[in-house]
């Protein structure tokens, strides 16, 4: 592998003091191999002058097979959404669900996310998508009841499978499973227990509708989905819960207390118009940690962590009246490094020596971040900052993204199969 010397850029390390430093960047290999005046020479050397170099966007809840769906599932509600949804997966083809995995790559490489928590079905397939295209998956076959699922056979002997094999370096395999609306008691255990003997993370969705805590609650002794999860023991510190938009304060406890994480999907719980959003400022005084998900093409339309950064922070002002409520420093953290807490890694969300490079370069010179400098380049990424800013794109020490060109060329093709 060739190394790389990225030279003269702003270096936004995320670090734990967010330390900003002026200087080069060395990787050999995979790996971040120095860090602010690195005088050796290398292979590939970018000039990186004028320009902020960011440890890459980490998407904690995606669905990366249905990037396919933009455009075709909106003004609808979830109920619809879900009932269409699954009639559509039923029909999917492998190369269909490759395709669209290619598709959803290419966009999230584009607005420079570099790793996506992922939760469908086919994860294999995903899988091969990932290690071709070059990007970092975390891929949690989802889990559901046989009764409901278009899964050939047992979704929770499907899950073992998929986590007990190896599937390449930038695929880090776990499980999930769909929601309670779809989920017994006896699955989610199940779930839990691969988690458990395969030591991985888990991934679901959790109250992001009125109709799925009220309606569950109605049917269960006033038993809300939190409380419900947290009295069968399934809340644990390996769960990463999307939406978790309803929660009371009580719930709020349970999951602080279980070391669940949360997944903020501001924009699709928006779009789909369920009125809610998780109590986030309480949720970190607790302890919680949050990062961002774009959630899927079908309910975004787009994996873009520039909409998700400023949507996410001025939604949550908007709601509590306050412009203080969350900062911009904050919500970069959600993107970068608490998503890589959440997922439990530390090799990635900070730029440091003997991390893993995940990079991504955003070039300042553009009218959109003029005059954006080095004290309010941060406010700048989360605020002014698009897709059309990220320069170089680089997962695992490969280059991506090259002067705002995707390396990899989406075949023609492409397009004709993504069912
Ligand atoms: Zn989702």
């Amino acid at each position: 592998m060739k190394s790389i010397l990225i030279r003269n850029g702003l270096i936004i390390t995320q670090d734990e003091t967010r330390r900003i430093i002026d200087g080069d960047m060395l990787i050999e290999g995979n790996r971040i191999a120095g860090i602010g005046k690195v005088k050796d020479s290398a292979d590939i050397e970018i000039d990186a002058s004028g320009q902020a170099i960011l440890p890459g966007f980490i998407n904690t809840h995606a669905h990366v097979a249905m990037a396919h769906l933009k455009g075709l599932l909106d003004d609808i509600s979830l109920e619809t959404f879900l009932e269409k949804t699954f009639v559509l997966d039923s029909g999917r083809t492998e190369k269909g669900i490759y395709n669209s995995a290619m598709l959803g790559m290419a966009e999230m490489v584009d607005s420079g996310i570099t790793s996506f928590h992922d939760l469908y079905y086919s994860e294999d397939i995903i899988a091969r998508a990932a290690n071709k295209f070059g990007m970092r998956g975390f891929l949690a076959w989802v889990t559901l009841d046989e009764e409901y699922t278009t899964q050939s056979g047992s979704p929770v002997k499907n899950a073992e499978a998929f986590v007990r094999k190896k599937h390449g370096d930038l695929v880090t395999a776990s499980v999930g499973v769909q929601g309670i609306y779809v989920a017994s008691d006896e699955t989610y255990l199940g779930a839990k227990d691969i988690a458990r003997k395969y030591d991985t993370t888990m991934h679901t969705h959790l109250s992001e509708t009125r109709k799925e805590v009220y309606g569950y609650a109605s049917s269960h002794s006033g038993q809300r989905p939190v409380e419900h999860l947290s009295s069968i023991d399934f809340l644990n510190d390996r769960l990463i819960a999307a939406h978790s938009s309803f929660v009371t304060m009580r719930e709020v406890r349970q999951l602080a207390k279980a070391g669940v994480k949360v997944s903020w999907n501001s924009i699709s719980n928006c779009k789909l118009g369920t009125g809610g959003m998780p109590p986030v400022p309480e949720m970190i005084n607790h302890g919680i940690t949050i990062s961002l998900g774009t959630d899927s093409n079908g309910s975004n339309n787009s994996l873009n962590m520039f909409e998700m950064m400023k949507f996410s922070s001025l939604i949550l002002k908007s709601a509590r009246w306050d412009p203080s409520v969350i900062g911009a420093q904050k919500i970069l953290d959600m993107a970068t490094r608490d998503a890589a807490a959440s997922l439990r890694r530390k090799d990635i969300g900070v730029l440091k020596e003997g991390n893993l490079a995940d990079i991504t370069i955003i070039d300042t010179r553009q009218p959109n971040l003029i005059p954006v400098n080095r004290e309010n380049i941060v406010q700048g990424i989360v605020y002014s900052a698009n897709p059309v800013n990220v320069d170089t794109v680089i997962v695992n020490g490969r280059i991506l993204k090259r002067r705002k060109r995707l390396i990899r060329k989406l075949p023609e093709t492409l397009k004709e199969n993504m069912i």
